[in-house]
């Protein structure tokens, strides 16, 4: 069992939630306000109902504040355990200005355990900044985009590594033009206290993050595991990485917490930007990794064998490594033709 931060409360009083539609929330009148914000449902009678939980100290500020979402995708687990249990940790007397917590944003995908919401077959991750009027994925796209967004500076979106994808524990961001923007998010995913703090490409529209930090916010995500499993390791990661954002960025009182994971100097810059770090699958088959995520491995090393079983007495195709790098990633399944078998990072010094 890894080590993990704080010990669980499992003895609080359960939180009592009212039920308010999108233009219920307050986030401006001070204390602690936990809500089920409502978003009316496809086709039924009803509504999904989202939790919200909102704390506003003496010294909260327009625009200012740290929101934490989990379960952006359904099927990632370590967030919404994470800020679950924050929920019970927090006390609103030890919060300065304004801290925003969302344990499962998408509901319809977090109560169906899959990556995207079933009455639309939408990525939320891919639909922002959303629509009102929208599918239900895009609701909550918007609902991120309009009512939470503005009254905050500081952005956690908290993911994990979907299915087979063995993947190292990382806090992430995106380069960015503002350099100074650039700085804080990459002292921010610090606190997070994984071993690596990765930067990856920016081309996919329609992300959650992309479109905080284009908004110029100090916006961090992670992956906290892998497998659709919760990984003690990474929910205490998440738990770490917010309560540190929060004092870090004023909006909450008190000590940093205690790092328990990877140390300043054991931590790994990892670069994934390049297009060229990705290996793809140039047929169907089974994938069978030859190292070990997290390793450092040179240019030319092989780090796994694609089986494809149409050709099944040919021997299976060496993967290798298109650089030298840490191997962030690593499927272990069935892969399709130009599927990502594995990534290989390149590792970067700190910003100065
Ligand atoms: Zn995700």
């Amino acid at each position: 069992m890894p080590k993990t931060a704080l010990a669980p409360a499992l003895s609080k009083p359960a939180i009592t939630r009212i039920q308010v539609p999108i233009t219920g929330l307050d986030v401006d009148t001070p204390g602690r306000r936990d809500y089920f914000v409502s978003f009316e449902h496809p086709t039924l009678w009803g509504c999904y109902l989202v939790p919200v939980t909102v704390f506003v100290g003496p010294e909260a500020a327009p625009g200012k504040g740290l929101v934490a979402i989990g379960s952006t995708h359904g099927n990632e687990c370590e967030g919404p355990v994470g800020i679950k249990r924050l929920l019970q940790d927090i006390d609103a007397r030890d919060v300065r200005g304004r801290i925003i917590m969302i344990p499962t944003l998408n509901v319809a995908a977090f109560a169906a355990g899959t990556r995207d919401t079933p009455d639309d077959g939408a990525n939320l991750n891919r639909v922002f900044p959303g629509d009102a009027t929208g599918t239900i994925t895009e609701r909550f796209a918007d609902f991120i985009q309009t009512r939470i967004f503005p009254h905050v500076h500081v952005v956690l979106d908290l993911h994990s590594a979907t299915n087979a994808f063995d993947f190292a524990l990382v806090s992430s961001f995106h380069y960015v033009a503002d350099k100074a923007q650039q700085k804080q998010m990459e002292e921010t995913a610090r606190g997070f206290g994984t071993r690596f703090v990765m930067v990856y490409q920016n081309d996919t529209p329609g992300l959650l993050t992309s479109t905080a930090e284009r908004l110029g916010k100090i916006t961090i995500g992670t992956e906290l595991g892998w497998g659709c499993t919760v990984c003690p390791e990474g929910v205490s990661m998440g738990m770490q990485g917010v309560l540190t954002a929060a004092i870090q960025h004023g909006q909450m009182r008190g000590q940093l917490p205690t790092n328990h994971h990877y140390a300043r100097d054991e931590q790994i810059l990892i670069d994934n930007s390049d297009h060229s770090c990705y290996v793809h699958a140039s047929r169907g088959g089974l994938y069978e990794p030859r190292v070990e995520v997290g390793a450092l491995v040179e240019t030319g090393e092989l780090v796994g064998v694609l089986h494809d079983f149409d050709a099944i007495d040919a021997p299976g195709e060496r993967i290798l490594a298109p650089h030298r790098g840490y191997v962030l990633c690593q499927v272990k399944a069935r892969v399709m033709r130009g599927q990502v078998l594995s990534v290989v990072s390149v590792p970067k010094p700190w910003m100065p």
